[in-house]
């Protein structure tokens, strides 16, 4: 399309307002509940300019970008008005129109009006898409936007020009990590760092984090174990011109067995207080009288006719609200609806005790004393004390602590050996290597033990990088030796990437003679001196079929390992030696029950 047409099409579009509005979700993952849409335009579907992307573009070039705005804006708000759709309205605006001179910051607040939106429900997002050169301007419109009740977004952070300057000066209420970083986020430890950095500066600035893009349900897992709450993406609804108002047709059913490789399987049954809740219909009188009879209860939870928690109702708020003069008679008869908070925590009773403990401080307004509220496929179950939770997790990481590797800190033998009885109760498919550096006693006997153990610093830092934490695992036997569960499909390219990775990373540590001549010398176990190449690993793995786990225990199955590792380090170099649990069974079971 020729610069003429475009222009053309763009005009004929603003004259004629042929513009829509999608909405995506924007869901709660703790509160199970929708946080609102984000606002989509588009053009008319058989123009050239449909796609927001190449509309804005055209706009921005023949500086029409404000009156586009505008029409978007006017469309968005009267049709999440006309669609009565829950929770806020995020609205995508290009910080230049903020800046330019005829901008009218009232037009906004005039549009609400008409549409009969309130201000505080609206979140402002800011994409760059050009560099920005007067960061004090933008403050300025910005402040002028809160002050008039919106909350703002970062939006795409990690794609523009300055998104972390943006993030310290505008101290926006939401960052919205940009897709590129959760895009394949199981596969790449390196977008985990990020979105574990991104996290933390949240934390520190009181921003929340919204990822968005989210595809699949293994980004999905990987996100929730970080412990980001805030999520949009096709996993969960495109774009639509009626997009679902229901949380429970949106959700995935979260897939909780990733975690239990690396953690212990526990859910939440522990901590369960199967207390009993109200109805909304019930008499603030009545509450009361639950209150009083049980002095230990500190929260009480709400519920509708289907079961599912509409709201709770604290000890201290109550309380609080009943202090006030004549309270108690004005309220006793009132329904507990009108004092209930409908800001509480929802957990489903099979997520895991880590994924609740990131709920609960990733909440700005938790409180030690409220209880949140557990359910088993979105219907109430009882409640759940934090008192309890940190309890656990604190035991849960001394318990880690004691059985980690002192040198990487990586889950040593014990809960390796729990990792393999899980794999056998579960009858789960996977590959075990048993992975072993060539050459490591020589290189110490030359090196020393202070660059061995940067050696082994190295290797763990490679594993961890190469797993898949949703299905995968990696321990510290001990010594040069490693387990490495890989519950993915693509494990032959993982190990063979391991194996790039670790000789590429070693480089660093040879003297350059070594480096060069490609090996060192010294003695053998024999006391003779002798020519040794560079570290390698070799890798010894053991293909874990489904049926073979009723006829194997953890420690057969860690024996095999070592088995594979042994044939592997009969060829010099790297190797890699499969044993197959079925060929084993097949030749003859009992020679499998022998081998323990
Ligand atoms: P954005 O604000 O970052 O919006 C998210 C984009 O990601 C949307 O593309 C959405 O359809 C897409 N998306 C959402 N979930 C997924 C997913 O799981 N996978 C993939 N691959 N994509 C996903 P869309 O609608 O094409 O919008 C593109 C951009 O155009 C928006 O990016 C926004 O910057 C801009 N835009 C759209 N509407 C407006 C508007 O009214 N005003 C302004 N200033 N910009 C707008
Ligand atoms: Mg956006
Ligand atoms: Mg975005």
């Amino acid at each position: 399309m020729t610069t003429i047409e475009q222009l053309s099409a763009l005009t004929q579009i603003l004259a004629q307002r042929n513009l829509h509005t999608l909405f995506q979700p924007i869901i709660s993952l703790s509160e199970r509940r929708i946080l609102g849409y984000e606002a989509l335009t588009r053009g008319p579907s058989n123009s050239p300019l449909h796609s927001p992307v190449p509309l804005f573009a055209v706009a921005r070039q023949n500086a029409r970008l404000s009156e586009l705005e505008v029409a978007s804006r006017q469309s968005a708000c009267r049709r999440f008005s006309e669609l009565q759709l829950p929770g806020m309205l995020f609205l995508n605006i290009s910080p230049e129109t903020l800046l330019e001179p005829e901008h009218q910051p009232g037009r906004t607040l005039q549009l609400l009006q008409t549409y009969g939106i309130a201000p505080a429900q609206v979140v402002i997002e800011l994409t760059e898409q050009a560099p920005i050169e007067d960061f004090s301007l933008l403050h300025t419109a910005l402040h002028h936007y809160r002050s008039m009740g919106f909350s703002i977004a970062l939006d795409d952070l990690g794609a523009g020009y300055s998104s972390l300057r943006l993030w310290s000066e505008l101290r926006p209420d939401y960052v919205k990590i940009d897709r590129h970083f959760i895009d394949g986020i199981h596969l790449d430890a390196v977008k985990r760092e990020f979105v574990g950095s991104i996290l933390k500066m949240a934390g520190a600035s009181r921003a929340q984090v919204i990822a968005e893009g989210i595809e699949l349900p293994e980004e999905l897992a990987v996100l929730a174990d970080m412990g980001v709450d805030l999520l949009q993406g096709y996993l969960f609804s495109r774009p639509l011109d009626q997009p679902s108002s229901d949380i429970h047709a949106l959700l995935p059913k979260l897939d909780t067995s990733a975690a239990q490789l690396t953690e212990e399987a526990c859910d939440l049954s522990a901590l369960l207080n199967r207390q009993v809740a109200v109805n909304d219909s019930a008499l603030i009188a009545q509450v009361l009288e639950v209150f009083r009879a049980q002095a230990n209860l500190n929260s009480l939870a709400v519920l509708n006719e289907q079961q599912q928690p509409i709201g709770i109702v604290h000890r201290n708020s109550l309380a609080s609200a009943l202090l006030k003069p004549f309270a108690t008679d004005l309220f006793a008869r009132k329904p507990i609806s009108r004092l209930m908070s409908d800001d509480f925590l929802v957990v489903e009773q099979n997520q895991s005790l880590q994924q609740v403990s990131r709920l609960l401080t990733s909440r700005a307004r938790q409180r030690i004393e409220e209880d949140f509220i557990i359910t088993q496929d979105g219907l109430y179950l009882g409640l759940g004390r934090v008192i309890d939770v940190l309890k656990l997790i604190t035991e849960l990481k001394i318990q880690q602590a004691r059985h980690a590797n002192p040198l990487t800190l990586l889950p040593g033998n014990v809960p390796i050996q729990q990792c393999l009885t899980r794999l056998l109760q579960q009858a789960r498919e996977a590959m075990i290597c048993y992975v072993d550096i060539d050459n490591f006693k020589p290189f110490n006997d030359i090196y020393g033990y202070g660059k061995g153990d940067e050696v082994l610093l190295c290797l763990a830092q490679c594993l961890s990088a190469r797993i898949d934490p949703s299905c995968d695992f990696v321990g510290h036997i001990g010594g040069d030796d490693f387990l490495l569960v890989l519950g993915s499909e693509d494990w032959r390219k993982r190990l063979n990437c391991l194996q790039e990775d670790f000789q590429g990373q070693c480089r660093r540590f040879y003297r350059p003679e070594h480096l060069q001549a490609g090996g060192f010398s010294s003695h053998n176990r024999q006391g003779q001196q002798q020519d040794f190449p560079l570290l390698s690993l070799s890798l010894g793995v053991v293909h874990l079929r489904p049926e073979a786990c009723a006829h194997l225990d953890a420690s057969q199955l860690a024996e095999m390992a070592s088995q594979a590792k042994h044939h592997a380090k009969a060829v010099p170099g790297y190797s890699l030696h499969i044993l197959d649990t079925q060929t084993v069974l097949d030749q003859s079971p009992s020679s499998v029950a022998r081998a323990s």
